[in-house]
């Protein structure tokens, strides 16, 4: 089989779910998505996306093993399967071991494993898919595609936490960031459409989603970005409250007895546009909240955009120049109002917007939303998938040699 036949399957796995696409190895769109949800739960489904059309299967109480083997199934029935060539996860957090994409093998996921203290939540969801794939499909190269590692070009001046130095050496402690793959995409694809030199570049990356974080990115690296040790710092988010004084902490422990681990729950979850809004973490519900006077949903999406420039500007600091600041993520990719709103606060730097261009960019389009001699304001959509598929496909040997890779990867 030529390698421009095979296809790559991109696997996200979560603690209680999965998500998977399968896409074509030399690009195109998807042949079919899906997600596995509420696994190990007697409500655990599958459901499947393939031609438009949207199949929902009960599987009760399947764990990742078994939901992988139901979608497998249904890969083989559709022909799919004996074509996959690579696998793609996503891994959440690299530590400071991976600065990029890496072939799994048994010493990298033992140290997968070892950095797994930094994201405990996140690490061991992601190795179960992982160790489930690699069961059921123990011929294909698997790749792990780390959120973190487009980060680790950043100096020490922007990762080091002023705390003890011993936190870091002892324990991991010190920024790492996250939203790699989507920083890393939508960064090239703004260099390239704006024709900038590759050597001689600076840009700042807003990916504004129920998660948000913004970096700043020279000559195409990353050098400085908003999230922490965990996804928690930085911008407001939908349920996360980003930066915040730890006195905050030890305060709500004191005067409501709740425990550290209840706190840093509320941060994660309840906190950000939904603590703010007490109505919703989805930007769409507040901004008509707020078109009809709702004054929680008014100031939740002032506080996000204060907040997001404030930012935004720090973030420029670490740049020679700003050629350009692009929006993507569900918000940077849609919302008009978040997009003026934030450039109305950048006023220093000179951006003008193009209300017109601004109101016609959204749902995937890639377009220009400023004017003038000004920095440019760009929206790009971001495509952390498809850029997971290309680092399987090209760890896997597939991308440039053809079917001699191929062969000599078998
Ligand atoms: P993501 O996590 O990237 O899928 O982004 C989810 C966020 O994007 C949610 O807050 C949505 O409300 C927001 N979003 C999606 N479409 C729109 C839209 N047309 N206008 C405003 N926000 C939107």
């Amino acid at each position: 089989m030529s390698w421009s036949a095979r296809l790559v399957l991109v696997v996200n796995s979560g603690s209680s779910s999965l998500k998977f696409t399968v896409l074509p190895c030399d690009g195109g769109e998807a042949l079919v998505s899906g997600l596995a949800e509420r696994l190990g739960s007697p409500e655990a489904r599958l459901v499947l996306k393939r031609n438009g059309d949207k199949t929902v299967v009960d599987v009760p109480d399947a764990d990742h093993s078994v939901a992988l083997y139901r979608i497998f199934a249904h890969l083989d029935g559709d022909g799919l399967l004996d074509r996959i060539g690579a696998v793609g996860h996503r891994v959440v957090h690299g530590g400071e071991r991976f600065s990029e994409s890496v072939r799994l093998d048994e010493a990298v996921i033992a140290d997968i494993e070892a950095v797994s203290a930094l994201a405990p939540l996140h690490n061991p969801a992601n190795l179960v898919g992982i160790r489930a794939c690699l069961a059921a499909l123990p011929e294909v190269p698997q790749i792990a595609v780390f959120d973190t590692a487009f980060h680790q070009t950043m100096p020490p001046a922007a990762w080091a936490y002023a705390v003890p130095d011993a936190w870091r050496r002892d324990h991991g402690v010190r920024r790492y960031g996250f939203h790699g793959t989507s920083h890393r995409h939508v960064s090239a694809e703004a260099a390239r459409v704006l024709g900038l030199p590759a050597e001689d570049h600076g840009l700042v990356v807003a990916h504004l989603g129920n998660g948000a974080s913004a970096t700043a990115i020279l000559n195409g690296r990353s050098v400085d970005t908003t999230m922490g040790l965990t996804p928690l710092e930085g911008l407001v988010m939908g349920t996360r409250s980003g930066d915040i004084d730890v006195g905050v902490v030890t305060h709500v422990a004191a005067v409501t007895g709740k425990s550290l681990a209840e706190i840093e729950t509320i941060l994660n979850k309840e906190s950000g546009l939904l603590g703010l809004s007490g109505l919703s973490n989805d930007c769409r519900t507040l901004e008509a909240a707020a078109a009809e006077g709702h004054a929680g949903a008014e100031l939740a999406l002032e506080v996000f955009v204060h907040r997001l420039a404030r930012h935004i500007g720090g973030l420029a600091t670490s740049l020679p120049r700003l050629d350009a600041l692009v929006f993507t993520g569900g918000i940077g990719e849609n919302s008009a109002r978040i997009r003026a709103m934030t450039l109305a606060r950048l006023r220093v730097f000179g951006f003008e917007l193009d209300a017109e261009a601004n109101a016609a960019t959204f749902g995937g389009r890639l377009g220009r939303i400023s004017r003038g001699a000004g920095p440019v304001a760009l929206v790009v959509p971001t495509d952390e998938e498809g850029l997971i598929a290309r680092d399987a496909v090209r760890l896997a040997g597939f991308s440039d040699g053809g079917d001699d890779a191929l062969a000599a990867a078998q």
